[in-house]
């Protein structure tokens, strides 16, 4: 295995549908094939993943940790993480305010980990995700991803609730896929009136 001379910290953002667990597992992949000692996390509010492990597309395992999203955050992650090279955190915008995950993974980077995360930067009402916006400031490198306009099949940036096929704005943290989201170009979203 080569030698991690520097920490790095990679986001990868974008609106839901873009790609964006699939890029951090393609990148994670990477570093195992690498002979990396590589770990996922996944936040805890997300019960779409229960498992102890994450198969990648090229059939590779690698170990997943449900993690805490509050103040244990830090303790969780840094006691999880001993032994471990590469970092992977998937869906970093459920990470609340108390969770300082901006802190914590910068001290890893620090420690000279290669920390690779996703996060949608923008809510449904278009405004930033805040976890997502201290990563972003802290990131040496950033992979902004799109994803296709569910109604004319532009680029799309932008994530719409839908219910009963009209445009809400209730709930913005609320786990789901495309029964309750689709990606919009800036032509077709519908924007929030305040
Ligand atoms: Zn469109």
């Amino acid at each position: 295995m080569r030698k991690i001379d520097t920490g790095k910290l990679v986001v990868i953002t974008g609106p839901m549908f873009s790609g964006k667990t699939s890029r951090l597992l393609e990148l994670l992949e990477r570093e195992l094939r690498a002979g990396r000692k590589t770990i996922l996390f996944k936040p805890e509010i997300d019960k779409r993943y229960s498992k102890a492990h994450v198969v990648t597309n090229k059939g590779i395992m690698l170990p997943a940790v449900i993690s805490p999203i509050g103040s244990k955050t830090k303790k969780f992650i840094f006691e999880k993480s001993k032994g471990f090279d590469v970092i992977g955190v998937d869906e970093a915008q459920f990470w609340n305010s108390k969770s300082n995950l901006h802190k914590v993974l910068d001290d890893l980077v620090f420690l000279k980990k290669l920390v690779y995360v996703s996060a949608i930067n923008k809510n449904i009402k278009n405004e930033a995700f805040e976890t997502t916006s201290k990563l972003l400031i802290r990131a040496d490198e950033i992979h902004t991803l799109t994803s296709v306009c569910a109604k004319c099949g532009n680029d799309a940036t932008l994530t719409q609730k839908i219910r009963d096929n009209k445009e809400v704005f209730n709930k913005v943290i609320d786990v789901g896929g495309n029964d309750k989201y689709e990606p919009r170009c800036r032509n077709c979203y519908v924007p929030y009136k305040r």
